[in-house]
Formats: structure tokens, C-alpha cells, sequence
């Protein structure tokens, strides 16, 4: 695999609301969007970038930002690239439970495959270990900053089996994770026999519910913050990808020529998108649905 070095720019942070910031991933593959949240008293940073020293380069970012304030660390969920820089931060580091379970369950595989890749993707983890929360929680965990409460809300089961979207009610601020990306095939980390925890139709009930909640700016996982748009973009794709792959799975289809077909169809509909290698995970997973 030859993908670029995943290296995160924090000089082009900007606000996206009063005191929330977004350090872009400017269609990196392999860098997330990572949020800052500010409260009077202290500031949640979500998402680390991949390995060490992105990770520490956003926490000296951070400091900066927080100017005294203390820092809190959580995650979208437990992917490399979104989580495998917290051992920097020596703040706390809140995750929901089904989170925690996957970094257990799943990190030290998805750190071993990610290695597998080689090149800057293997440099930027050298050292890294498997994440250790310092607080696991249950259910909603409602965060006081100071002044502004943000809720962390695991949504179940979608794009892994612990995401968590991070709201700041007092703006209407959402960020995603890998639950939505724009610009992009939706990702899906369907790798049987290692991993199939990600489900396309509990992903569309989880996109379903984020949408009923009308967030004004949705800060996705990859790509471009938008508006509830970008919700309904995913919805709509999830469907699309749902309808078309059952359309031809009960026929006497062999899974290689429905995901042929189904890739040119989709490939046709969304001629500018990039991750096109994620339609037939994505068409594997709903096969098996
Ligand atoms: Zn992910």
C-alpha cells in the first residue's frame, strides 16, 4: 500500500462555533478531523491523529489553546488513527465502554495491520502501544468544561461497535468520527474473518437518530465540516449501498459480480468521490445482513 504520510497540520485550525475548533484533516487519508472544546475550566480534545508525535503535536497545540485550563482527551472510536496517539496525553482520557472493549478486543490486530502497510503509516506508529483509558464510562457521559457541558454519546453499533459522537449542545456542534465522512465511499472496516462488527443497517438506524437531533454543524470523521447535509449524505449512500447490494443478493448472483456490478453503478452515481476500494467491503458486509 502506498498511501501518503498521514501528518497532522495543526496550523490550519479554525473555529467552527465560540471556543470549538476543528484541526482539519484536509482529505488526508489516515488523518482524522480532531476537535478542541473549550469550557471556562477546562477543554476536551477529540481524537489524536495517528502515532506519537501527531499526537504530541496536537497536545502542544492544545496547550496552547487551553492556557491553563485543564485538558481532557476522548476518542470517536478505536481506530489508529483517531486514538493510537493517547499514551501522549497524560490528562485524563475518557472513552465510552463498548469503546474501551474494542481497544482490548481489537487495538493490538488493527495495530499490527496498520504496521502491515508499511511506509510513513508504520514510521508514525513506531512505539506506539494499544490506548488505556483512565476513565471508562456507561452510557451518556455529560462533561462539564465550565460554562458548557458537552455529552458524550455512544450510539451503539455502526462503523465499529463502540463509536461515540461528542455533542456541544450550547452550539450544536456533532462530531461524528468514522460514522460520517464527506467527499468519500463510506468506511467500512469489513475484514473477515478478523473483524465484522461493522453493520450497515444498524448504521443507517445510528444515522437516522443523529439526523433527528438537527446538529447545526457536523464536524465528520474525514472531510469537510458541514451541516446536517452531511448526515443525510451518509443516510442516503447507506441506503443506496443497502438497496442496491439486496437488490441482486438474492438472485443467483456470485458476490464477486454483485460487488462488480454494484461498484460500477455506485462509482457512476458518485464519480467524485475517493475510498473506492470501501464499496466492496461496504457490498460484503451487507451481503452477509
Ligand atoms: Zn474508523
Amino acid at each position: 500500500m502506498n498511501l501518503p504520510d498521514p501528518a497532522v497540520h495543526v496550523s490550519g485550525a479554525a473555529e467552527v462555533a465560540a471556543d470549538v475548533l476543528v484541526i482539519p484533516n484536509e482529505h488526508v487519508a489516515l488523518v482524522p478531523n480532531i476537535g478542541i472544546i473549550g469550557g471556562t475550566e477546562a477543554i476536551l480534545v477529540v481524537d489524536t491523529g495517528l502515532g506519537l508525535a501527531n499526537a504530541t503535536e496536537v497536545l502542544t497545540f492544545a496547550d496552547k489553546v487551553a492556557n491553563g485550563r485543564r485538558i481532557h482527551l476522548t476518542t470517536t472510536h478505536f481506530h489508529p488513527e483517531h486514538a493510537f496517539g493517547a499514551s501522549v496525553f497524560e490528562s485524563s482520557y475518557l472513552v465510552n465502554r463498548a469503546q474501551a472493549d474494542d481497544l482490548r478486543h481489537k487495538g493490538s490486530g488493527y495495530l499490527e495491520m496498520f504496521r502491515g502497510f508499511g511506509g510513513a503509516i508504520a514510521r508514525r506508529l513506531a512505539g506506539v502501544e494499544v490506548p488505556v483509558p483512565d476513565e471508562v464510562f456507561d452510557g451518556v457521559r455529560a462533561l462539564d468544561l465550565g460554562g458548557r457541558t458537552v455529552l458524550l454519546r455512544p450510539t451503539g453499533r455502526g462503523h465499529t461497535l463502540g463509536d461515540q459522537v461528542i455533542e456541544v449542545p450550547d452550539a450544536g456542534v456533532l462530531f461524528t468520527g468514522d460514522l460520517a465522512e464527506t467527499g468519500q465511499f463510506a468506511i467500512f472496516p469489513w475484514f473477515p474473518p478478523h473483524d465484522t462488527d461493522v453493520s450497515g443497517l444498524a448504521w443507517i438506524d445510528v444515522m437516522d437518530g443523529l439526523i433527528a437531533g438537527q446538529p447545526r454543524i457536523v464536524v465528520p470523521g474525514h472531510g469537510s465540516v458541514g451541516d446536517v447535509q452531511v448526515l443525510q449524505g451518509v443516510r442516503d449512500y447507506l441506503g443506496e449501498l443497502r438497496d442496491e447490494t439486496w437488490r441482486r443478493r438474492d438472485s443467483a448472483m456470485t458476490l464477486d459480480e454483485i460487488v462488480a456490478e454494484v461498484r460500477a453503478l455506485l462509482i457512476e452515481r458518485h464519480p467524485e468521490w475517493t475510498g473506492q476500494e470501501w464499496i466492496e467491503r461496504g457490498v460484503g458486509c451487507l451481503c452477509a445482513e
